[in-house]
């Protein structure tokens, strides 16, 4: 196996030979060999997030969950050998869940499973009692006569596909975030949200929403797949199907979270930095394995590959473990302005958020120049079966802030087919974690670290943002 992973490296720097310099020096990929074999042999990863779902658990921003998140992950970032550790402040919203429940008053009287979405208003005490009126789409609700909707509970029923990497998700995603601002301006007084899910499992799907300024701030909820299949089926029946909504969701104001940050100082460019991130937050519903226990595990595990070796990187290598992604990427944002000097040093960034993986594709959003380091750290993972993608990545949520700014990402995609199952539910927990693909993906992330962080190219100017 050694040998054909030499060979295609070589292969594949030889082809780009005559246009450039070798993107990589021997000793760099010889360290890429032996870093692949050693991350295919570690449970690092596996054993990080399990540390992190079982001692911590839910640590939804703001609540004390996350604050013991932060504690957890200084303490562990300091325990690995990093040449710096660091908290850097972020002012995050603190939302709190509370009691939550739904039923069907008339006619067919029978409770329905909900989850509260994140940032919703609670109802009135007693809460709401309303007949429902239903769309296909978030444009249908959007599309609609005022006096259809005025004084009902607007339903989305909006059915999201299954696709390995997850492209169902976005259509489907916009009615959870403008819904409410949506119904509202229909006069309706609440939104019932089919959950944004590829599952027909009892389970809601929470998930953060918004409102505008100027617009009444009605409740918002998600129902069960089953559960709007169920509404669907009672409204074929007749027209008039009335709903009690009860939710006593708090705003607790603001508090202050942290990006956790673990850096390899680099041994001959150390003010060039490789960023490798994932967040810390999770929802509060399930235990935040895949969403992202399963990053943090796999960044933290990718970073000790290469604290284990003998040889410091020529870049910096940093680990960023974000705040407040799954509220608004509310620590991303703060990263980018607390670093706004010194984001021309980015070389690289990419986030580890789509669950535990295996990583099949590696796209990038660089100079087009540099896409022969791209393909020659691609056929570095080759025998880990990632091919090469694009050149339009988009990097990631927490990522997704810095190419605006002219950074250069990469997307290292993971396979997502059974992803948005368990997304944002109670049934987010360790055990739907393969042990196997999240070793695979440890590698692949080490791999991107530390060719990166040696790689002879120049990524910039990346192409313009278009998407
Ligand atoms: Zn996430």
């Amino acid at each position: 196996m050694l040998h054909s992973f030499r060979a295609l490296a070589l292969g594949a720097g030889l082809l780009t030979a005559g246009l450039h310099a070798q993107p990589f020096d021997d000793a760099t990929l010889n360290h890429s060999d032996r870093l692949r074999d050693h991350a295919l042999q570690s449970d690092i990863a596996w054993q990080v997030v399990e540390s992190l779902t079982t001692e911590v658990g839910p640590r939804l921003a703001g609540t004390e969950g996350d604050a013991r998140a932060v504690a957890w992950a200084k303490a562990r970032f300091e325990a690995m050998g990093f040449d710096a550790v660091r908290l850097e402040p972020v002012t995050v919203p603190h939302w709190e869940r509370g009691y939550a429940d739904a039923q069907v008053t008339l006619p067919f009287p029978q409770p329905l499973v909900i989850s509260a979405l994140g940032n919703s208003v609670p109802t009135p005490e007693g809460g709401i009692e309303a007949r429902i009126v239903r769309f296909d789409t978030l444009a249908d609700l959007e599309a609609a006569d005022p006096a259809q909707v005025k004084g009902k509970l607007a339903f989305i029923d909006h059915k999201m596909e299954r696709f390995k990497d997850g492209r169902g998700y976005g259509p489907v995603v916009k009615a959870r975030g403008r819904g409410a601002v949506a119904a509202a301006q229909k006069g309706a007084v609440g939104l019932l949200l089919r959950s944004v899910s590829t599952s027909s499992h009892r389970f809601a799907h929470t998930g953060v929403m918004r409102y505008v300024d100027g617009v009444a701030k009605i409740p918002a909820a998600a129902i069960s797949p089953p559960d709007a299949d169920q509404l669907t089926r009672m409204l074929a029946r007749q027209d008039d199907i009335q709903v009690k909504l009860e939710l006593a969701s708090m705003d607790k104001g603001q508090t202050t979270s942290y990006n956790v940050i673990g850096e390899i100082r680099g041994r001959s460019q150390p003010e060039e930095i490789v960023v490798i991130g994932a967040h810390l937050d999770s929802w509060d519903e399930g235990t935040g394995a895949l969403d992202d226990g399963a990053g943090v595990g796999i960044v933290t595990a990718a970073a000790q590959h290469i604290l284990d070796l003998e040889q410091r990187p020529a870049r910096t290598v940093r680990v960023v473990l974000y705040a407040a992604e799954e509220i608004g990427l509310i620590g991303a944002k703060a990263y980018r302005d607390h670093h706004q000097a010194d984001l021309d040093n980015h070389y690289i960034a990419a986030e580890a958020d789509f669950g535990a993986g295996p990583i099949y594709r590696l796209d990038s959003r660089v100079n087009e120049a540099a896409r022969p380091a791209i393909e020659a750290m691609v056929a570095q993972m080759a025998p880990l079966g990632v091919t090469l993608g694009h050149n339009h990545s988009w990097g990631g949520p927490d990522v997704s802030v810095l190419p605006p700014l002219g950074v250069p990402v990469a997307g290292l995609n993971m396979d997502g087919t059974d992803y948005f199952d368990y997304h944002h539910t109670p049934d987010d927990t360790l055990d739907k974690i393969d042990p196997e693909a999240i070793r695979q993906s440890a590698a692949v992330y080490t791999l991107f670290a530390w060719l990166m962080a040696n790689a002879d190219s120049t990524l910039r100017p990346i192409p313009p943002t278009t998407n």
